[in-house]
């Protein structure tokens, strides 16, 4: 079980962090993916923008592999027993815990005059999402790792007081690390609103993507074979390791060990080789974009899933806190 918030255009760092992993997931497990739109009313709360915002999410998902008749693709608003159980878990979430969120610190602070119980609550939001399928394993990027800590800590502390209804989620990626897909500028990670000229999106035409590659911090290389990679350095092998060949990262790998590394070489390489993975997903998502009907029915036949497996669960939930004296 995994979310994305309908805030913006999807970049590289969803696509790393979560959409790839969905993708394989589908294949081997039941799976329930999400457009988080209740989640995106913390810090969004004008709608105007939303439905557009949400067609545009489903659209890119698909556009980059989710197959929603293999996986519960669903909107989070069409699920209302999600709320209900978010209601219990808001009785086993203290506010201490919640005030120490790390992305409730960092949302306070760029949203100072929105600082709402809703943001603060966002942690055992996304519980509910995870537990109303008694899901365990949840495809997410590295920075949610805390928030996952939250969720095992709400599950355990329900199984603790009222017998055992969830299994402990977990942090889920292919790959040995949780992927954190840097900024192009070399501070912090790529993300939907905040500097959008060091995030790569999946809709940015070929001009952007070389525009934005070529902007990349970077300096007059090393000057002793073997020298450590500064970050910024690091940040763009890392990225060329997500889209180039074996062969290309290897090359430029060892032109950095010789010292004879030419860094506007490496990033025309990588300018090519974004446009080449970017080009065709966006040429897909606009024409799925421009398919309403085709999207109302994906909607429709997620949430029938996914209120189907959360019926379930309350009725689990609701006998076992012992709301079942009627
Ligand atoms: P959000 O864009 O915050 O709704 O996040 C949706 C998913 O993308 C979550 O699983 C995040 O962990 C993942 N994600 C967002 N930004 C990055 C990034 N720069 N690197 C890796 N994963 C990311």
């Amino acid at each position: 079980m995994s979310g994305i918030r309908p805030t913006g255009f999807l970049h590289l760092g969803n696509y790393f962090g979560a959409i790839r992993n969905y993708v394989r997931m589908q294949e081997e497990f039941e799976c329930f993916f999400m457009v988080a739109d209740l989640h995106s009313l913390t810090t969004h709360p004008d709608t105007k923008e939303l439905k557009s915002n949400v067609h545009r999410v489903l659209a890119e998902n698909i556009a980059c592999g989710l197959d929603p008749d293999k996986a519960a693709f669903y909107c989070q608003s069409h699920v209302y027993e999600t709320s209900e159980l978010y209601l219990h878990l808001n009785m086993l979430a203290y506010k201490g815990e919640l005030e120490k969120t790390v992305t409730f610190k960092e949302k306070a602070r760029q949203h100072p005059q929105n600082i709402n119980a809703g943001l603060l609550t966002y942690p055992v939001l996304q519980a509910a999402d995870i537990l109303i399928h008694r899901a365990s394993l949840v495809p997410v990027g590295k920075d949610q790792e805390q928030h996952l800590e939250m969720a095992r800590t709400f599950a355990n502390r329900f199984n603790h007081r009222y017998g055992d209804v969830f299994p402990e989620p977990m942090a889920f990626n292919y790959s040995q690390e949780l992927v954190k897909v840097p900024s192009l500028d070399g501070t912090g990670k790529m993300s939907k609103s905040e500097n959008q000229m060091a995030t790569l999106y999946l809709a940015d035409s070929d001009e952007m993507i070389r525009k934005k590659v070529m902007k990349a911090k970077t300096d007059s290389g090393p000057t002793t074979p073997g020298a450590e990679k500064p970050d910024y350095i690091t940040n763009i092998f890392l990225l060329l390791r997500l889209v180039s060949t074996p062969d290309v990262l290897g090359k430029f790998e060892s032109d950095y060990d010789n010292c004879s590394i030419r860094y506007g070489d490496l990033k025309k390489q990588l300018a090519e080789d974004m446009v080449n993975f970017i080009g065709p997903i966006r040429e897909k998502v606009n024409a799925i974009m421009n398919d309403e009907n085709y999207l109302k029915a994906v909607m429709e036949k997620g949430a029938a899933k996914a209120r189907e497996s959360s019926r379930a669960t309350m009725a689990l939930v609701r006998e076992a806190v012992g709301l079942n004296y009627f």
